[in-house]
């Protein structure tokens, strides 16, 4: 394929993937609708099984590249905010050949990002812009904005700090909410709704915090109106998994949102995750409902 079709059905996968994500809940797809992902009446294998790679013999370069933060390869993002793709195998040819094309040609190609064994968040469109030999790894820009740093290798300081919101932005909080919101099977812990295109993932401790780490167990999945009440001390959540609402609203008379929505949630238990080591920390949970205590 000439390297113009190439880009175009590049453009169209990652129009038709966009759709996908945006129809699914938690933002996340699986292993199944991946391997055999139709776009234009074609069929593309969008994951190689067993491999974190897919390089299409139809295409001069990779496609998608796969990654977890416990994955076999220890890839994570760097210094610089660009992403560390190890190479594959022992040996430099091989499959990085056409990673290696993909730096050259500067097509795009797509992230998955595994939260468990078959469910991905996929972050796209990246590129590879730069290939370290020495250390074997190839490095990944997030975003259109950075394919173009002087020297991606040291990038300096404010290269730097852009990579990192990029990286926040395009693949920590897509990933952080992909995680929170399987771990609550799609529901707002509070009163259950369960809409993903109404939820959000909130964090217990904010995220910028020493412990506000973009973990699950310092994650809530809530609507977007308990997410706001939570956010701005209306509503708090007790250690002990209780929902709290502040005084002034408990005795505010209004019509059914506050009724149904906010009063009579007062005093009942969160819904929680049902692996124990995805419910919400409790510490985590207790310094902030001091803050709510104090507040209200
Ligand atoms: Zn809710």
């Amino acid at each position: 394929m000439d390297l113009e079709a190439e880009v175009d059905v590049r453009r169209r996968i990652m129009a038709r993937l966009r759709e996908a994500v945006d129809a699914s809940p938690s933002g996340t797809l699986s292993r199944r609708e991946l391997s055999a992902f139709a776009v234009d009446g074609r069929v593309w294998r969008l994951l190689d099984q067993g491999r974190g790679i897919r390089n299409p013999k139809d295409l001069q370069a990779t496609l998608t590249i796969m990654t977890s933060l416990h994955g076999p390869y220890g890839d994570e993002p760097m210094e610089s905010g660009l992403f560390r793709y190890h190479y594959q195998s022992s040996s430099d040819a091989g499959d990085n050949t056409k990673l290696r094309r993909a730096c050259e040609l500067q097509v795009p190609l797509i992230l998955f990002w595994m939260l468990e064994p078959g469910l991905y968040v996929p972050v796209f469109p990246v590129y590879v812009v730069a290939d370290d030999r020495p250390n074997r790894v190839f490095l990944i820009a997030l975003d259109e904005g950075l394919r173009f740093l002087p020297d991606p290798m040291d990038p300096g300081e404010a290269a730097k700090r852009y990579a990192h919101r990029i990286a926040r932005r395009r693949l920590h909080q897509p990933v952080f909410r992909a995680s929170v919101l399987r771990a609550y099977e799609v529901r707002c812990a509070v009163c259950r709704l369960q809409h993903g295109n109404l939820l959000d993932a909130a964090h217990i401790i904010p995220d910028g915090a020493d412990h506000g780490a973009p973990i699950v167990s310092n994650g809530l999945s809530l609507c977007k109106i308990h997410h706001a009440a939570y956010d701005n001390q209306q509503l708090g959540i007790s250690p002990d998994y209780r929902v709290h609402i502040a005084h002034d609203l408990l005795v505010e008379v209004d019509g059914p949102m506050l009724r149904h929505g906010l009063q009579e949630m007062h005093g009942q238990r969160i819904g929680l995750p049902p692996r124990p080591k995805e419910r919400p920390d409790r510490d985590r949970l207790d310094e902030r409902y001091q803050q709510f205590l104090r507040a209200s």
